[in-house]
């Protein structure tokens, strides 16, 4: 309350901020009639002019207006829109690198290149982000006309281009392509092996379109690239797959027993504590079975009192005890799953003790201190630990991804089979993802539990998650028409302030409350029943769901009730934008799942307007508030006239799951019959607040992402940053002679003890270092032996080897071991960097199962992670120097060769799916009459190549 006052008094802080920029919007009107004065090469020309006075010292903002002027004018001449004044606002919020919450239609393209144009005039290149290729090839060739008649080049980075032609485009002005392609251009270029071949510039300034999706949804995943593992895994799904069907037949029966039993017992005694106890076991053993969920749909009250069981339980510490009759338990919510101690016996076959994975480092040591083995023995025992160690981590893995792939993954929803592949299917837009894998081995598991034949497994070459991706840029914009619900998250994770900016014309959609029913089917009917009179009256509808399988229903539905319709999913998605453009046209009724089609502009048909504008039907809520209002955002555009509705039922997940005690008694006290909806208020602000809760945990996860990845970033930067370096072609050699110190001084702090003569030092042992690290046979004379210290073994040992370093080199030839040299660090560097992930990875998943009681977990990863990085550095050293001191004659360019054959076997991959992306190395350059490389379609010599 007191909160609208003040805002009415002082105006809130956006509108502060707008406010500011309306003189700045002001000023570029002003210019406008001396732009429309200048003939098109006069027009042109003032882009060199502006170059210019940056070179002399001129500020991007002191430019900004004129600059602004400038495109809006072209734009004008090009495309004939003229830049409205909001997005005039748009382009300066997007230069002071924030975020525009500009609405659906407002026209974003075209605010961009605002400050596209403004931001190229540096020559440092600007990245447009956008969330498909299809979008990126569209803006390219659309805003296209602006940047080429100013004489800016532009280019697209999409799926299927090689390094040439990539650098090619970011070497443009301004460059378009999905956060994919730029993030994996940027891994990609940390494992070249050739300064030549890299193929991104500096990051300088990108603007995200659907900043939203980019930045929030598909943030939840790191990108990876991975390639196949030495020793493959898969073979472990089919062996442990027969078990878990056992345990999940088990669960059935013994999830059908208690149902019974609970039904009987809700006959007999209504619910008493016996039956819910009972009942809450179900819950844990398979929360999504149809019985257990009809059951819940049907007892409102129910609900609550099982989770007010739960949690009374969980306090106390007493489920263990309500699962010990299961053989694992499921936590949809959370998408996890555990054994119990009955289901290990089941798939160990009885030896539930040895099921644990041990605890490696308590079993190094024990083997460490038994006095009774030699330290070869301790080696050997060691080295058995350790793979029986890897094999019981890994079993264990398995089972619970199979585990997962039979309880949680359901074929239609999550994922498809087609020709004997699984492919995903995107949670958000509802289509196919052939090519994407789960990552973590849910894939496989998948696989296997599908029949399907289970494909390698892949280790992890490099990654990055898209948070610190986008941090590297100097400046980061972004525009969206659903930001404001995550300013936050914004705020917090990016540094990225939201300015929503008013609508060209006023909105005049009409949002309709959510009408609530009791039951799915109930609901369907309904919205079925709507759809079906609004058609006959000719009213285009866009009907949103959440999975192909509802859209699939739904549309089997309006089939058998004779209304025509598309249907916008998996299975045709080359057609999507073509299909949402449609979707306006009078008479359309046309089924999308939420996201699908996001970026195409939606066009009422002539007449439309006069029956009322698009209608947007909702057939369930999304868990974020955001994604619906995408959704609703589809109609309206432009000021045109429109209305929106969700339908929900009481048995949609987002209800079932997050509704909480809340909502059941809201339910209860209205009372609810069969087939007739809630339309309330306070149910719509009960559901807001169950998506609240589902956003905020969302965020944590991110967040939580982002706490350990941030541990690797700082890593990363190192490792990356010493890798370009020794690719810039600069003499390793200095750096190496430092090694070659370092390693004679750690053998000497190693053996040579001052405290006792030299004599009686251990010789055995030093001489096996040495030849272990420089492959030298230490020769050394009594005499120089009796005088010895500890830095003159040092001296001696690094002469030696220094010796030898040389003659080496001259073998070789001083340019060719300069060669030699960096391709073994590099080598050694990827090398060493790929098993560290891969041991970060474990110790990440291991500090999880460890279960640290008293300490944080993400203290001992930052801890022993860095503990583990330290040993990679140390360990970094002594290969290079071992591998450069035993190398024959190994031409670098062989080596190059085989690192680049293993570069086809690479899978990209992100949002937990992977990309099978092989990478084609032509090195040809377009022919000009070749199809342009950005994907505008034209002839290169008509488009980039002018
Ligand atoms: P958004 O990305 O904000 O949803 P688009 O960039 O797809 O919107 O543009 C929506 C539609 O508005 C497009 O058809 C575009 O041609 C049109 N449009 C945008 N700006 C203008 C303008 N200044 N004048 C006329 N039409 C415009
Ligand atoms: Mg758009």
């Amino acid at each position: 309350m007191i909160g609208n006052v003040l805002k009415k008094v002082f105006g809130s802080k956006n509108e502060r901020e707008l406010n500011k920029l309306k003189p700045v919007v002001e000023q570029i009107n002003a210019l406008e009639p001396e732009m429309q004065a200048l003939s098109d090469d006069q027009l042109r020309a003032k882009t060199q002019a502006l170059k210019e006075r940056i070179d002399k010292g001129a500020t991007l903002d002191e430019l900004l207006p004129e600059a602004f002027a400038v495109v809006r004018e072209a734009s004008v001449r090009t495309l004939k829109m003229r830049h409205f004044d909001v997005q005039l606002i748009g382009g300066i919020v997007l230069h002071q690198g924030k975020i525009a919450e500009m609405k659906t239609g407002e026209g974003k393209t075209l605010a961009a290149t605002l400050s596209a144009y403004l931001n190229a005039l540096t020559g440092r290149g600007v990245h447009v982000v956008t969330v498909n290729d299809y979008l990126a090839r569209r803006d390219t060739e659309w805003m296209g006309s602006i940047y080429h008649f100013l004489g800016l080049s532009v280019a697209t980075v999409v799926h299927g281009l090689d390094d040439s032609q990539r650098q090619e485009a970011y070497n443009a002005d301004i460059t378009y392509g999905t956060n994919n392609e730029f993030g994996f251009d940027y891994l990609r270029d940390n494992m070249k092996f050739a300064l030549e071949s890299i193929v991104q510039r500096e990051p300088h300034y990108a603007i995200v379109d659907e900043v939203d999706s980019i930045l929030i949804d598909e943030a939840r995943t790191p990108l990876i690239i991975s390639g196949p593992v030495e020793q493959a895994g898969d073979r472990l799904y089919e062996e442990v797959k027969p078990q878990v069907i056992k345990l999940k037949q088990n669960q059935d029966r013994i999830m059908r027993t208690m149902l019974d039993e609970v039904l009987k017992g809700l006959e007999e005694e209504g619910e008493a504590d016996g039956v819910l106890e009972l009942l809450l076991k179900v819950k844990r053993g398979d929360p999504k079975s149809p019985r257990f969920l009809d059951l819940i749909a049907k007892r409102p009250g129910l609900k609550k009192k099982l989770e007010k069981l739960e949690g009374q339980l969980s306090t106390e510490k007493l489920l263990p005890q309500i699962d010990q009759d299961l053989f694992c338990t499921i936590d949809e919510n959370q998408n996890l799953v555990e054994l119990t101690e009955k289901g290990l016996k089941l798939i160990y076959g009885g030896h539930a003790d040895d099921y644990i994975v041990p605890d490696l480092d308590e079993e190094l040591q024990k083997i460490d201190e038994d006095d009774r083995l030699t330290s070869m023995e301790k080696r050997i025992q060691g080295r058995k630990a350790e793979a029986f160690y890897r094999e019981a981590s890994e079993r264990f893995h398995v089972t619970r991804q199979l585990i997962k792939a039979y309880w949680l993954f359901n074929k239609d929803v999550q994922y498809v089979v087609k020709d004997g592949q699984v492919v995903i299917v995107d949670e958000f837009t509802g289509r196919m993802m052939p090519g994407r894998r789960w990552s973590d081995g849910l894939h496989q598991a998948v696989e296997a539990k599908e029949g399907v034949t289970v494909a390698e497994e892949n280790q992890t070459l490099a990654t990055i998650t898209f948070q610190n991706y986008f941090r590297m840029y100097d400046k980061l914009a972004g525009m969206t028409g659903t930001a404001d619900t995550e300013a936050a998250e914004f705020k917090k994770i990016y540094d990225l302030d939201v300015i929503v900016i008013p609508t060209n014309e006023p909105m005049i959609r009409l949002d309709y409350p959510d009408v609530i029913y009791k039951t799915e089917a109930e609901k369907f009917k309904a919205a079925v029943e709507e759809i079906k009179q609004l058609h006959n009256n000719g009213q285009p509808v866009l009907v949103g769901t959440i999975s192909i399988e509802k859209s699939e229903n739904l549309s089997q539905m309006l089939t058998k009730v004779r209304v025509k319709h598309e249907v916008l999913n998996a299975k045709n998605h080359e057609r999507e934008a073509e299909i949402v453009a449609m979707a306006g046209q009078k008479g359309h009724v046309t089924i999308s799942t939420n996201m699908a089609g996001r970026g195409t502009d939606i066009v009422l048909g002539e007449g439309v307007k006069k029956l009322g504008g698009l209608h947007i039907i909702g057939t369930e809520r999304h868990e974020s508030r955001r994604v619906d209002n995408q959704l609703r955002g589809r109609s309206g555009r432009q000021g045109d006239q429109g209305s929106s509705r969700f339908y929900l039922s009481m048995e949609d997940d987002l209800l079932r799951i997050f509704g909480g005690e809340r909502m059941s008694s809201i339910m209860e006290r209205l009372g609810m019959e069969e087939g007739e909806p809630i339309e309330h208020g306070m149910i719509s602000k009960a559901i807001e607040n169950a998506q609240r809760k589902v956003e905020s945990h969302n965020f944590e996860i991110r967040k939580q992402l982002l706490k350990y990845d941030d541990v690797m970033n700082q890593q990363r930067e190192v490792i990356y940053k010493q890798r370009r370096e020794a690719l810039t072609g600069k003499s390793l050699k200095p750096a190496i002679e430092d090694m070659i110190r370092g390693l004679s001084e750690r053998i000497a702090d190693g053996f040579a003890d001052e405290k006792v003569l030299p004599e009686e030092w251990d010789w055995k042992g030093i001489r096996a270092a040495t030849y272990l690290q420089f492959g030298l046979h230490l020769k050394m004379d009594r005499d120089t032996m009796d005088g010895l210290t500890r830095d003159g073994l040092a001296e001696s040992t690094f002469e030696s080897a220094m010796k030898t370093y040389e003659e080496k080199e001259a073998t070789f030839g001083a340019e060719e071991f300069r060669q030699l040299e960096q391709t073994i660090v590099l080598q050694v560097v990827d090398n060493l960097w790929k098993e560290h992930l891969l041991a970060m990875d474990h110790l990440k998943e291991g500090i999880g199962l460890r279960g640290y009681a008293q300490q944080d977990p993400l203290v001992v990863y930052k801890k022993e992670g860095y503990e583990m990085f330290m040993d990679m550095i140390e360990r970094i050293k002594e290969e290079t120097v071992r591998f450069l001191f035993r190398v024959q004659i190994a031409r670098p360019e062989k080596m190059v060769a085989r690192e680049k054959n293993k570069q086809d076997q690479l899978v990209y991959s992100h949002d937990g799916e992977v990309a099978r992306q092989p990478v084609r190395r032509s090195k040809k350059k377009v022919g000009r009459n070749q199809p342009c490389p950005c994907g505008s379609g034209k002839k290169y010599k008509k488009c980039c190549g002018r």
